[in-house]
């Protein structure tokens, strides 16, 4: 395959918690599958940073381990290990105090673009931005790229921006949902608004409801007393069931340019109508022979805390007037899946006789395990018999229409990074997104708590609480099966 890749211009990406989980999992592998397509230029560095007391040699070492585990196919490539590690340095550095910012700040070209990856706790975004300044780290070019959880509510939510804002403009910081870093999720932005099919179709005259689920088979394990703080709203439904949300019902931006697609996001939040407490079920996972219940794992008998939740809701705007959008999201379901389906209106008459289902073109759109989208079409049934009707999936799986092209698709953590470099925000949450979503999550999150509401159980492995299916059942419909 001809390689597509355009190299970035040379960077100095400051990681701190460059030791830690997500750096090691997620961060750094991804950068090594950049660096061996030849996006990475040869002479830019990767500084991890953190209160470990390790040297360059100890840090690359650590990141040899974590690129074994982590890394994927292209792990057995030695020679291009050996170069990226090459690539890599440490500064013992703490958020805190004051010790390794004077290092920092000499290993740091500023000729070349400079990022600074937080990848630690939020409680420390104030220390490390603070610090970036007093030294003379950062300057009015720099980016800063922040992690979730942004806020647990619209409060501390702001706190955040305000304490970011002392330090960095708005163009200079970039959230994180690596949801949008998903081949599928830029692509359904390419089939919304670079296709005349759905376009005219993507409205309540014609679609009759949508469909988004992010189903999880694994619990909440030995994160348990961490999650339980959030659960699934905080956790899921805020961000990145909500990204996903905006994505399928935004109208066009004027251009694919990056406020421009956050300001239409922005809207879709704010019209979003308050949940009425009839139209949320939330679970948690019931013990199942050996394998643990939720408040077992949360280690907290009486936790009222979800790890599942399902809601209808509705967008107030002309468009999407009157059509509901039914969000699940939950742990140790069924089947580990992400999809959203776009289900339009059935013909309302049949002139086939004796054809009495209510046929329904489909389009879904999956993100997880394999990306690609299906659009359910009506056709007669082959063979003899007369004119039965059938419906059947035209499939789009990627790797099948594209070949050996669709092998490159590349993982959200490195396209996302490498947009940082590239300082495009398009797939990063603006700060007000994040701000009005919590206005639109918080009342519902207060009004369980205010109701006492308990979380119905459901079993492990099940698609949810009984409840959950009721939600659709009443209104004469159907959720989609849960499908890996
Ligand atoms: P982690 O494994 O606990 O790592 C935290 C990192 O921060 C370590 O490198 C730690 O290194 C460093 N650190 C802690 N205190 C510090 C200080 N005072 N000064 C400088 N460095 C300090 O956490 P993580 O799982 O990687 O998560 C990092 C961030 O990403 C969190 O905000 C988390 O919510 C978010 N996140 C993580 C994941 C994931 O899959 N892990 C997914 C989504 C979001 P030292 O102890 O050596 O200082």
């Amino acid at each position: 395959m001809v390689s597509r890749v355009i190299p970035v211009e040379d960077f100095d990406l400051v990681i701190f918690g460059g030791t830690g989980d997500l750096a090691r999992r997620k961060i750094l592998p991804g950068l090594f599958r950049r660096f061996l397509s030849g996006q990475m230029p040869e002479t830019s560095r990767i500084i991890g940073a953190a209160r470990s007391d390790l040297d360059t040699d100890g840090y690359r070492q650590l990141i040899r381990e974590a690129i074994a585990e982590f890394g994927g196919e292209e792990s057995s490539d030695a020679e291009g290990i050996d170069a990226f590690l090459g690539q890599l340095h440490y500064v013992t550095v703490d958020a805190k105090g004051d010790g390794g910012w004077s290092e920092l700040h000499d290993l740091i070209r500023f000729e070349v673009v400079n990022a600074f990856y937080f990848s630690v706790a939020p409680s420390l975004f104030g220390d490390l931005a603070e610090r970036l300044h007093t030294y003379k780290i950062a300057d009015a070019d720099s980016r800063v790229v922040v992690e979730k959880p942004f806020g647990r509510d619209l409060a501390s939510a702001k706190a955040l921006n305000a304490t970011l804002a002392e330090h960095f403009d708005e163009s200079q910081v970039y959230r994180i949902d690596h949801y949008l870093g998903k081949e599928t999720v830029q692509n359904l932005m390419a089939v919304r608004f670079g296709n005349m099919l759905f376009e005219p179709l993507w409205n309540n005259h014609y679609v009759d409801h949508i469909e988004i689920t992010v189903a999880e088979t694994v619990g909440v394990g030995g994160r348990g007393s961490y999650y339980d703080k959030s659960g699934a709203m905080r956790d899921m439904v805020q961000n990145h069931l909500m990204q996903l949300l905006c994505l399928i019902a935004m109208e066009a931006p004027s251009e694919f340019e990056s406020d421009a697609v956050r300001d239409e996001k922005l809207k879709v939040i704010r019209a979003l109508q308050p949940v009425e407490p009839h139209h949320i079920v939330r679970g948690q996972y019931d013990a199942k022979g050996d394998e643990p219940s939720y408040r077992q794992d949360a280690e907290d008998p009486r936790t009222f805390t979800e790890s599942f939740v399902a809601m209808r809701c509705e967008i107030a705007n002309w468009r999407w007037a009157g059509v509901p959008f039914y969000l699940r999201t939950g742990k140790k379901l069924k089947a580990r899946t992400s999809e959203i389906a776009v289900v339009f209106k059935d013909l309302g008459h049949s002139i086939f006789p004796g054809d009495e289902k209510r046929h329904r073109n489909i389009l879904a759109i999956q993100l997880q395990p394999n990306e690609g989208m299906q659009l359910q079409v009506t056709i007669k049934e082959p063979g003899p018999g007369g004119m039965r009707l059938v419906d059947v999936p035209l499939d789009m799986t990627f790797a099948e229409a594209l070949g050996p092209d669709a092998e490159d698709v590349t993982d959200a953590y490195e396209r996302l990074i490498m947009d940082v470099i590239r300082g495009n925000q398009t797939l990063f949450m603006r700060g007000d997104e994040v701000e009005a979503a919590w206005a639109w999550t918080d009342p519902i999150i207060e009004g369980w708590q205010a109701r006492h509401d308990v979380p119905k159980l459901y079993d492990q492995g099940s698609s949810g609480p009984e409840d959950a299916m009721a939600l659709m059942h009443r209104e004469g419909r159907k959720w989609r099966e849960i499908k890996g």
